[in-house]
């Protein structure tokens, strides 16, 4: 596997990684190891999970705080609506907007085991939090002189669990569009083929906003399984059983990085504008797969990166 044959004449394409706010002391003394690694790569943004009806609200946010206060990082941070009314949403946008955070990922969240829709009196849908983040911005306008809020949603590549069918999905994001939305993120995915065939069904559809593929190192056979029970996303058996019949972890490891690094390359070729990698707040495997993958990347003006795919210059 090899860096992208055509490297020297393609454009600069972002970089971005996916962090989640740590559980306990250790995991956040590990994450600072990781984010002082992934900080010398220069990532466009990195973006910080949220817990579907806000379980981790405090520790989202303080990592948030700490990225922007202590790092040259520049965090999109997530935001699920599932759970909360909008009068709350509006409150936290502010916030965030306060702390200096200038991109948000508009999620609806996965809906409790039990629930077959949101809460009464929460918004219904991803698209409905896109409408309010840019009622906040409205408001705030005065503050937000320097730029807008740059506002990301969720796309995925293979069907959404809860969606009649592909297309119904392609619908959606253009739904988010029309919303406000000015960039896309996927859902993980597997096959070589579905970022490319995701984006012709979006273009064909009119969908303009840059739709960048999230690859995760495909490493763990643990968190495969679980990937897979959790997003209905199944990972490809055959490299599962490689997984599986890997006499090492450093083996596990070539194995999964060379299969990321093809899965980015394809996405690539197809025209992604970036790649956004699921890190799982580990350093090693994300940068080996950056290594391979030699990303023509903008040179930085001063310690910030200019990119052109996720706005989020502030
Ligand atoms: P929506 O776009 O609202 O879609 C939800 C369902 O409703 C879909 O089935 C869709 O087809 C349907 N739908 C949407 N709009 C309409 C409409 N107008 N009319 C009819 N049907 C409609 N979850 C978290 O809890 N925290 C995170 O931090 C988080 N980060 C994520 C990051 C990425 C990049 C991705 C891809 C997912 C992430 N998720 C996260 C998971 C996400 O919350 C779930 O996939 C969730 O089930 C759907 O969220 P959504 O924003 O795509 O919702």
């Amino acid at each position: 596997i090899d860096a992208h044959p055509n490297l020297s004449d393609t454009a600069p394409v972002a970089l971005s990684y996916e962090l989640f706010p740590p559980r306990s002391p250790a995991a956040a003394e590990t994450l600072w190891t990781t984010i002082r690694e992934l900080e010398t790569t220069e990532p466009d943004y990195v973006s910080v999970t949220y817990g579907a009806s806000g379980s981790n609200r405090d520790t989202a946010v303080e990592l948030i705080n700490r990225l922007l206060l202590e790092t040259t990082l520049r965090p999109l941070a997530h935001l699920t609506c599932v759970g909360n009314s909008p009068q709350e949403l509006a409150g936290i946008v502010g916030e965030l907007l306060d702390t200096g955070v200038r991109g948000i990922l508009a999620l609806r969240g996965d809906l409790p085991k039990d629930a077959s829709a949101p809460a009464a009196g929460s918004l219904r849908y991803a698209q409905d939090l896109i409408e309010l983040i840019r009622r906040v911005e409205q408001r705030r306008s005065a503050l937000l002189c320097a730029g807008k809020i740059a506002v990301g949603v969720a796309a995925y590549p293979s069907r959404h669990p809860e969606s009649p069918s592909e297309e119904h999905d392609v619908e959606v994001l253009l739904a988010k569009q029309r919303s406000g939305a000015d960039f896309a993120i996927t859902q993980v995915f597997f096959e070589t083929r579905q970022y490319a065939d995701l984006l012709t069904r979006a273009r064909r559809a009119g969908v303009t906003i840059p739709i960048i593929p999230g690859v995760m190192p495909l490493t763990s056979l643990r968190r495969l399984k679980r990937l897979g029970e959790l997003t209905g996303v199944e990972p490809a058996p055959q490299l599962m059983a490689r997984l599986a019949a890997a006499g090492s972890d450093l083996e596990r490891l070539h194995i999964g990085v060379d299969a990321t690094v093809d899965l980015a390359n394809a996405a690539l070729d197809a025209g992604a504008p970036g790649i956004h990698i699921y890190t799982f707040n580990e350093h090693q495997s994300a940068l080996e797969v950056l290594d391979k993958l030699a990303l023509p990347r903008r040179s930085r003006p001063g310690s910030r990166r200019a990119s052109g795919a996720a706005q989020l210059a502030g």
